[in-house]
């Protein structure tokens, strides 16, 4: 019988710190702990237990003071020891790893200053996945400890894929490129594609649409990301929740001009997308609720993002050549019948032909949507950053 690991995956970002146990090779997943509002008054710790066979037996929900990402690490590792688990091995997300890092790596303190490196191209990410290293670092220094970059998986992209038309100076002064986010997932639901086809992920074109808060799309040829929608930060691409995507550079210039750049900041990446073209709402199940009832700001907004992920896909398969399938995932891709079928009426062009029914339907899980006269399979693939995390850190520290 194969000997049961058991993996932490720490996710330590600024406002919120998760971690999830794993159990390999199984996968199961029988402890989830999150500290919520980290640095406000009123922050929580909420604990989840599940049974062997995912069922949910305990929940915990109490007051914490986790004035900072640090101090919530801590609470959250309490948690977990005293829930009775000793990990084997810890993967921590990694948002930024610049252009040092190509893949997943274990961490030593060479890393640990490399990654410090990158906090200038991610100041709101990176220092808060350092404060969870140095953390899990000194209080499990016995077991191994994987970074797992968010960027890592577009390390593929060609010059003319992430060079910006800006003075080259920018790049090699600053990193000023396209580095591109979401790579855990993108790479995560490429690969399960290729296990639902039976077929090997090098044998493949897809076209791959995160779509959930974050929104982003990525051309993955033959396993190897092209192209993808984020570029030196989350900002661009797709339109989000909150985050404009696109947009006439001069549209920022002008703001920070009129507004100062901080305030700028503030608007494009928290007051846009689909809140600011609503009004009312970065949620999508409100928006199409509203839309339902004839509010049309709402309409609009869900059009417009609809309209921007139909267009970066058909740039992409231009690039591709050839498509083999077009995968949604994220809360939007996975459950927005309306979304999917907004994005899909113009890849007809492409033969992507979408099987109504079946979009609309109630199924759940890796399915394939496309008609069976389409070329083009339509695929939805649930992602898991986690279990990604946890798959890869096991690798790397070989237990
Ligand atoms: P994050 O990027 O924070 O991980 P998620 O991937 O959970 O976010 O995606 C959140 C988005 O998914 C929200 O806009 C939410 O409204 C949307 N969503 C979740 N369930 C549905 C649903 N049934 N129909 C439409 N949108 C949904």
């Amino acid at each position: 019988m194969v000997q049961k690991r058991t993996v932490a995956v720490v996710n330590c970002g600024s406002s919120s710190v998760k971690l999830d146990v794993f159990f390999l090779p199984s996968e199961d997943n029988p402890l989830s702990v999150l500290v919520e509002r980290v640095g406000k008054p009123d922050a929580r710790l909420v604990l989840k237990r599940a049974s062997a066979g995912g069922e949910p037996e305990h929940r915990e929900d109490r007051a914490v003071e986790a004035l900072d990402p640090a101090t919530a690490v801590s609470l959250v590792l309490d948690a977990v020891a005293a829930a009775g688990f000793a990990p084997d091995a810890v993967g921590h997300r990694v948002v930024h790893g610049g252009e040092r890092f190509t893949e997943s790596v274990l961490v030593d303190d060479g890393v640990v200053a490399a990654i410090e490196a990158c906090v200038p191209l991610a100041p709101l990410h990176n220092p808060a996945n350092l404060a969870g290293l140095a953390v899990a670092r000194a209080r499990l220094p016995n077991v191994p400890h994987v970074a797992v970059f968010d960027t890592a998986f577009h390390q593929t992209l060609a010059p003319e894929a992430y060079l910006y038309a800006v003075p080259r100076a920018l790049h090699e002064q600053h990193g000023v490129r396209r580095y591109g986010f979401h790579g855990t997932s993108h790479g995560y639901v490429a690969e399960r594609a290729a296990r639902f086809f039976g077929r090997d992920p090098s044998t493949l074109n897809l076209i791959t649409l995160h779509l959930g808060n974050g929104c982003s799309a990525c051309a993955i040829s033959r396993g190897r990301s092209i192209d993808t929608s984020m570029g030196m930060t989350p900002l661009e691409g797709l339109v989000m929740g909150t985050r404009c995507g696109d947009l006439d550079a001069a549209v920022a210039l002008r703001l920070a001009r009129e507004r100062g750049v901080d305030e700028a900041e503030r608007v494009l990446n928290k007051e846009s997308g689909l809140l600011g073209v609503s009004r009312t709402s970065q949620d999508m199940r409100d928006l199409e609720r509203a839309a339902a009832a004839g509010d049309v700001d709402a309409d609009l907004a869900i059009r417009i993002f609809t309209r921007r992920a139909a267009k970066v896909v058909g740039g992409y398969a231009v690039l591709l050549g050839e498509v083999d399938a077009v995968i949604f995932t994220g809360g939007i891709g996975e459950n927005s019948a309306r979304v999917r079928r907004e994005v899909c009426a113009g890849l007809r062009v492409l033969g992507a032909l979408l099987d109504e029914r079946r979009n609309a339907s109630d199924l759940t899980g890796e399915r394939d949507l496309a008609g069976s006269d389409s070329r083009v399979r339509i695929l939805v693939i649930p992602t898991d950053e986690e279990r990604a995390i946890a798959g890869e850190t096991a690798r790397l520290a070989r237990i």
